[in-house]
């Protein structure tokens, strides 16, 4: 009797953790949130529970366009992981979205990963599962 191993799938956040619930929880109807204060006007991101520019102001929820540019990015061409060792060579890449957050992600689609990626411009393309989904990105 042969053994059966299950097929690897990309490892999912805590959907459960305070802070970024309802980050992954807007995921789901693909909505990538982030905070700003309402006295100051800093961008927050990760979710926090207070501004990190004045410490006391109010956050207010809002919906990114999905766009942006890419900060940094690395190649990875090796991976032990399971399911990441099946999508060698990939991008990982500091996307910084045009309404301020820095975030990082994959960026799919890139045949050539050997030029220069920094600059370039991207957006946001959702990758499905149960109750969330993954904000990944592609040249635009
Ligand atoms: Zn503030």
């Amino acid at each position: 009797m042969a053994d059966i191993k299950p097929v690897a799938t990309r490892p999912l956040p805590d959907l459960t953790e305070e802070d970024t619930r309802s980050f992954w929880a807007a995921t789901n109807t693909q909505r990538f949130v982030y905070q700003q204060c309402g006295s100051c006007g800093m961008v927050v991101f990760y979710p926090r529970q207070h501004c990190t520019g004045c410490t006391t102001g109010r956050l207010e929820e809002r919906t990114s366009v999905g766009k942006g540019t890419i900060y940094t990015y690395s190649v990875v061409r090796q991976s032990y992981h399971p399911f990441f060792r099946t999508q060698v060579p990939y991008v990982v890449a500091w996307i910084d979205l045009d309404e301020g957050p820095r975030f990082l992600s994959n960026v799919i689609g890139v045949t050539s990963p050997d030029l220069s990626l920094i600059g370039k411009r991207v957006e946001i393309t959702w990758e499905g599962h149960e109750g969330v989904s993954i904000p990944l990105f592609k040249l635009i």
